[in-house]
């Protein structure tokens, strides 16, 4: 069996964060407006956020956005507005009404306390740098940023894929924030085959996976996995590199040019018996401590 992962874009639009807070307020307005049977516009005015009565808050905003300060006081502008709104809510719905507006009274929680800070004078601010596990949209709220590579970005999901090689068939299928480490993905693949009661003989993964549960399933089965190492370079080129070390991870051994072996536990650190060293004609090429 193989796994892989590729990107799977999410379904709502990605924002930042004033775009957000007001399409959140927008939201509630719109709910409010359809439950109540009163014009958007009239709840926009009462809750006290006439920004939502512009085709767009940053229309609403009407501020010059090259100029730093007015930028900074557009969110304060819209934060106020925003709480404002929240206020109006709490006062004049009751726990029934307010259910469906539910989700949108939290995304607003959620883009305030990842994406705002409150200043030693007392004003809010955009945070800088990114909180780990950022919302960035408001209709689709488990979507995130990803990676493919260092330059190349997505917004959504990782769909992880279990194919078996020699049947054209998927054994196993996940799907996981773009965020979050593949083996995350991989976790609820094992549980998937473990209830087929499949055996693997073989796993082909990427390095993203090494950590993942099911290699542990497959290992302890008598099964093998198969991935790319990292890269292995010498620190000089005159000396030897890991690579010239043979390294068997099931019996726990680690094997020197010159033939010594030394069992390991991973994570520690494995000596090599100095006396052998001492002796040993390759020891120039092994280490240039004294
Ligand atoms: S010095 Fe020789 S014996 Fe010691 S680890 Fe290196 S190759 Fe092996």
């Amino acid at each position: 069996m193989a796994i892989d992962s590729r990107p799977l874009a999410g379904a709502g639009r990605v924002e930042d964060t004033i775009n957000l807070l007001g399409h959140a307020a927008r939201s509630i307005v719109r709910v409010v407006s359809k439950i109540t049977e009163r014009p958007p516009e009239e709840i926009g005015r009462k809750a006290g956020i006439p920004l939502l009565l512009a085709p767009s808050i940053k229309a609403g905003l009407d501020l010059d956005w090259s100029d730093p300060k007015q930028k900074a006081a557009a969110i304060q502008i819209l934060e106020r507005q925003v709480s404002s709104l929240q206020q109006w809510v709490d006062r004049h719905l009751d726990d029934v009404v307010e259910q469906p507006l539910r989700t949108y009274l939290d995304a607003i929680t959620q883009v305030r306390d990842q994406d705002l800070e409150t200043a030693e004078d007392g004003t809010v601010r955009i945070r800088q740098g990114v909180a780990p596990d950022r919302r960035v949209s408001i209709e689709d709220a488990e979507m995130r940023h990803g990676r493919k590579s260092r330059s190349k970005r997505f917004d959504g999901y990782k769909e992880h894929i279990a194919r078996d090689l020699d049947l054209p068939i998927i054994v196993a299928c996940a799907v996981t924030p773009a965020n979050r480490p593949e083996e995350e993905g991989a976790a609820p693949i094992a549980e998937d085959i473990q209830r087929q009661r499949l055996r693997l003989v073989e796993l082909h993964i990427d390095r993203a996976y090494v950590n993942s549960p099911v290699v542990d399933d497959v290992i302890r089965a008598g099964g093998q996995v198969f991935s790319k190492p990292w890269g292995q370079r010498a620190r000089s080129p005159d000396l030897f590199s890991k690579r010239d070390f043979k390294i068997d991870l099931r019996a726990k051994t680690i094997t020197c040019p010159a033939g010594q072996v030394e069992v390991f536990e991973p994570g520690d650190t494995v000596e090599f018996d100095p006396e052998e060293c001492g002796a040993c004609p390759l020891r120039a090429k092994c280490t240039q401590a004294a």
